[in-house]
Formats: C-alpha cells, structure tokens, sequence
C-alpha cells in the first residue's frame, strides 16, 4: 500500500506498524531472553497471551487515559523468572465522535490500542436534551471510569399513566439498581458526552472530517474524508449514526423504515413537585404520549409523542400546538406546558433498521445507530451502543484474526440487540394497557427484561 497520509496530511502513526501477511494486528514485542516469546513469534498468539491482564486494567483514578501515558500496551510477563516487557496495539479508526465513537475511542484506548477518530461536525454536540440511561448502560460507563454519580436525575420507579392520571403499570427500577448495582438516570446528551471525552488526549478527535468513503484489503482498512484527505489502520468502526456513510459503504442503501410517530422534546427547568422525586411518568392517551423525568439541577427531561410522517409540514408553534392537543391532561402536563418555551422544544422523527445479523466485512465493523437504528420508546439506543462497545472491547482483547474477531462481536450482540430493537419498533412503551391488566404484571419485570437486552449484565462474552 502507498504512503499513508493522515487527515491532517501528516504521515499517519500506522506506518510504525509492521506489515506483513495474515492477520494485521500491529504488534512490537520486547524480549529480555525467551524462545516462548520472541519478536518472531505470531502478534496473533502474542495478543491471545495477553488477553487475561488486559481486561483486568483499569482506566487511572484520574480518568486520564493515554494522555499520560503512551498508547502500546505494556506488560510484564512473568515466565521461567525471565521477564519480558510486551507491547502490542491495533490501530482503529473511529468515524464518528458521539456517544458511541467517544466510548469505543475510550475502552479502545484504555486496552492500549492506537486510535484516531473523526467526526463530521465542527465541534462536540452540545444539543439534543437528555437521555435516559439504564442500569445496563450504567454498567459499562462505569468499566469505562465514567462515574454518573450526582450526574443527571436518578429514577427509583416508572410510573406509566393514563391521560386523565390512573395507574396503568408501575416498574421498580431501584430493584434492578439493587441486583446490577447502578441505578438508572436521565443526563443531558452535553453532560454524557463531556463525561465520555473527559481525559482524552486533545488531539484524538479530528472535527470538521466528515468520512465519505472506506476501502480495505486483506492487510489494512482506509477511510477517505472529505478534505481529499486519507488514514489507514488495522480496522475501522462506523460509529457514524443514522446515515451511516459506512453502513452505506458495505450494503448499499438498506432500508429504513420510518416510524409512525416522531418526537418533541426538551430538557428545561420545570419547578414541580415531581422535578425533586425520583419518579420517572410515561403519560398514554389517545392524543399521544409524554414522559416526565427529573434530570437534576432543577431539570426536568419531558417529551410529547406525536403521529408524524416524513413529508408532513411542521407547526410554526409547536408549543401552541402541543398544548392545545395535551393541555387537558392531567396534572402535571398541563403545568410542565404552562412552564415550557418554544425555544425548548426540538423536534426528531424516528425511523427502524432491521438489525443485521453480520453487522461489517473483514476489517470493518458498525456499532450504535449505524448498526440498530431504532426509535426510542424503550430508551435504550445509547444504551445498547455502551453495550456494543463492552462487548467489542472484549472480543478484541482474545486476540487474533480481526476479521473473525469483529465477526464474534456481532455474534454476541445480535440476539439482546435485535430483541430490543424489534420491541422499541412496537412501541410497548406508548401502549395503552389497561390498568387491570397493569396490576397483573410484576412491578420488577423491568429488572428481568433489562437482562435479556444485555450482554453487560449477564457477562454473555463473545465466544
Ligand atoms: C428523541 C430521541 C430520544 C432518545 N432517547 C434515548 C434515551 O433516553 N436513551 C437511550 O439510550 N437512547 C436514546 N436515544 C437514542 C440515542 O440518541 C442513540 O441511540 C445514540 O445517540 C446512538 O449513538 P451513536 O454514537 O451510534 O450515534 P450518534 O450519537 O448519532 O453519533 C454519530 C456521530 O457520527 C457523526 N457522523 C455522521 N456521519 C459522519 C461521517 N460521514 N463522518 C464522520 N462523522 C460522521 C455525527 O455527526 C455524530 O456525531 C434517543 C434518540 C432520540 C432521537
């Protein structure tokens, strides 16, 4: 292959690597005396050696990662009293810098690995209100260093109403913080993405670099950006989202289904009584649906479901339309909507990919909306993209043929990730179940479910 050249057209760190046949997992070995460990021996084997140490590090207490220290892995392997310092890296392209670029560049980095990721926009996202982060995504924010400790509004219950107030269901969430060990909590998209950049080294991300093509070979995968610029590495993860140009790149136009419904929503001070509990309301009538979610600071996490289709005009005055068709609710919507401004409300239509049951080719995989875009009646989207990453980082610290490990990653994540996605493309959260059908299911039948979307959770590592 040619002179790799970076995005920002200095020579890319891959040419380090050595190159070679056979699986490309770029790897520098440094023995004082072995014939078990010598720089001829296989990366691949190597890297399966390494497997059991490197998951057991951690990022350091600071949430530093390679900012204070080199990217190579270094271990001390201890055998027949020789010791030997082993350093082996892949070298990963990220595209796309959101919530799941930002905490696969952050588990990558923290295994050891080189990595380089480029985001289209100009700068981090700092809209896009809140999101609602269950014990399974807590899970691996948490193996990541990412404390959401007094971060966001924690919820010990949903309570899912009727328009005019009765009880339909309730879901005890503080029993599935009790058995997993996190709670679940709503947090600002803004907040959840300086969390997950916090102690990255300044220059990982390259903003404004929008990826408009990938290419590989058996050696080494390329992405082309829209400066005419270039970077190779060892494998590339299209955290791209919805209109994921690499999920483009590898099975053309798939469909995308839209959903019927499309979503207002806002994060904003609302001063009532619920802003200071711990209760999260998933309000259904005929008109729509509205949940309610204290998210801290005063905050409240609130959104209107409405029926939306593509090509339909939107009002001038969302609000004005909004209280019109939700404003006879019962307390307390008419008094979130008495609180609210226009200039709160965003508005997102939501859409549903079939998940694939192979997600990438060879050196190239997806992970996050790219690979499960659904709507979130169940909010777990960002969720399951933390899983995704826990599960990825895992399959590749057993080391090995990339290609094949990436294939396992998929794998792993196939059953819990299509579950969730084809429930969400039902819609249970904005069902109208009667509230005496609602009494016959069991308050912590949440706890149960969120093991079944979860590979985290039930430690199911890819095989
Ligand atoms: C209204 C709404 C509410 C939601 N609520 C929840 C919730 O409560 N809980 C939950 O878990 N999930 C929720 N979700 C889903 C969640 O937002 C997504 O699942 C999550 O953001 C997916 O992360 P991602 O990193 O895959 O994609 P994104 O967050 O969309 O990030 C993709 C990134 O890639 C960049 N990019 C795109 N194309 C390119 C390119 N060609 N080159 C370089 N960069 C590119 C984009 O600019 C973006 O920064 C909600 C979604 C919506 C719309």
């Amino acid at each position: 292959m040619s002179r790799v050249v970076d995005a920002d057209g200095s020579p890319s760190s891959s040419e380090i690597a050595p190159t070679g046949s056979g699986p490309r997992i770029s790897s520098r070995i440094r023995a004082a005396t072995s014939t078990w460990c010598t720089p001829s021996r296989s990366p691949t084997a190597s890297m399966c050696s390494m497997t059991a140490m490197r998951n057991s590090r951690k990022t350091s207490s600071s949430g530093c990662l390679s900012a204070t220290r080199p990217n190579l892995l270094h271990i001390n392997v201890s055998l027949n009293r020789s010791i030997f310092d082993v350093e082996v890296t892949v070298d990963v392209l990220v595209i796309g810098a959101g919530v799941g670029g930002l905490a696969v560049a952050r588990s990558l980095l923290a295994a050891g690995h080189q990595v380089r990721v480029y985001e289209q926009a100009p700068a981090m996202r700092t809209g896009g209100a809140g999101l609602t982060i269950f014990s399974n995504g807590a899970a691996v924010l948490d193996d990541l260093g990412i404390s959401l400790d007094g971060v966001g509004g924690r919820f010990d219950r949903i309570d899912a109403l009727t328009a005019d107030g009765r009880l339909r269901l309730r879901s005890d969430m503080a029993h599935a913080a009790a058995r997993y060990g996190f709670p679940s909590r709503s947090i600002s998209r803004r907040l959840l993405l300086e969390r997950l950049s916090d102690g990255l080294p300044g220059d990982l991300i390259r903003y404004g670099t929008g990826c408009r093509a990938v290419n590989q070979d058996g050696d080494r995968v390329t992405a082309a950006f829209d400066d005419g610029s270039t970077a190779t590495g060892d494998l590339l993860i299209g955290a791209d989202g919805h209109h994921s140009v690499v999920r483009r790149a590898l099975w053309g136009d798939v469909p995308i289904r839209t959903a019927t419904f499309g979503t207002w929503q806002a994060l904003s001070p609302v001063d009532i009584e619920l802003t200071r509990t711990h209760v999260h309301l998933m309000i259904t009538g005929r008109e729509g649906a509205c949940g309610l979610i204290p998210a801290g600071d005063g905050l409240l996490q609130w959104w209107f479901d409405v029926r939306w289709s593509p090509g339909e005009p939107r009002p001038a005055a969302p609000l004005a339309m909004l209280r019109r068709r939700f404003g006879h609710w019962a307390s307390p919507v008419p008094e979130v909507l008495a609180q609210a401004s226009e200039d709160d409300l965003d508005f997102f239509g939501h859409h549903w990919q079939k998940v694939r049951r192979v997600w990438g080719k060879g050196r190239i995989t997806l992970l996050g909306d790219a690979a499960h875009l659904m709507p979130p009646t169940l909010g777990q989207g960002a969720n399951q993209t933390f899983e995704d990453v826990w599960v990825l980082g895992r399959s590749l610290a057993q080391g090995g043929d990339v290609a094949e490990r990436l294939r396992a990653y998929e794998r792993a994540r196939y059953p819990h990730v299509s579950l969730v996605s084809r429930l969400a493309r039902r819609s249970p959260a904005n069902w109208r179940i009667p509230p005496l059908v609602g009494r016959l299911l069991s308050e912590t039948s949440q706890s149960a479910m969120l093991a079944r979307f979860s590979n985290r959770l039930t430690a199911l590592a890819p095989a």
